[in-house]
């Protein structure tokens, strides 16, 4: 049987459902046709200290240590989680990625800019 868009097999990660409650279309984009989100400044710099940060406790990790700022005696919280709801989204978006191409998200200004360079 060939493969479609409806029967294909695709691994929808915590992060890529993220993007499809962010933006439908990105998320669209980035599985159908492999053209990722644009990336601001912002994201990049955090994510390069989140990079040097992590780097940084690997090689404690590797040592088998803990990090001397890392205190005993930690409270540990419950986090409430929603399977129902996961499932929900992770259907919603296997759905939309066998459908057409969706509208854009109203929150960013990447498309509403390509809109408005193409007006010119
Ligand atoms: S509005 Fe456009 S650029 Fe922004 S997240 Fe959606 S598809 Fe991507």
């Amino acid at each position: 049987m060939p493969e479609t868009l409806a029967t294909k097999r695709v691994s929808l990660s915590a992060s890529t459902l993220k993007l499809y409650l962010e933006c439908p279309r990105c998320f669209w984009l980035q599985l159908n046709k492999k053209i990722v989100r644009p990336r601001g400044p912002f994201p990049s710099l955090s994510s390069g200290m989140d990079r040097i940060l992590k780097n940084y406790f690997d090689t404690y990790r590797q040592q088998g240590a803990l990090h001397e700022g890392v205190p005993f005696g930690v409270k540990i919280h419950e986090i409430a989680t929603d399977p129902q709801g996961a499932y929900e989204v992770f259907q919603a978006g296997r759905q939309v990625l066998a459908g057409p191409m969706p509208a854009s998200s109203d929150a960013c200004g990447f498309c509403g800019w390509a809109k408005r360079q193409q007006a010119l």
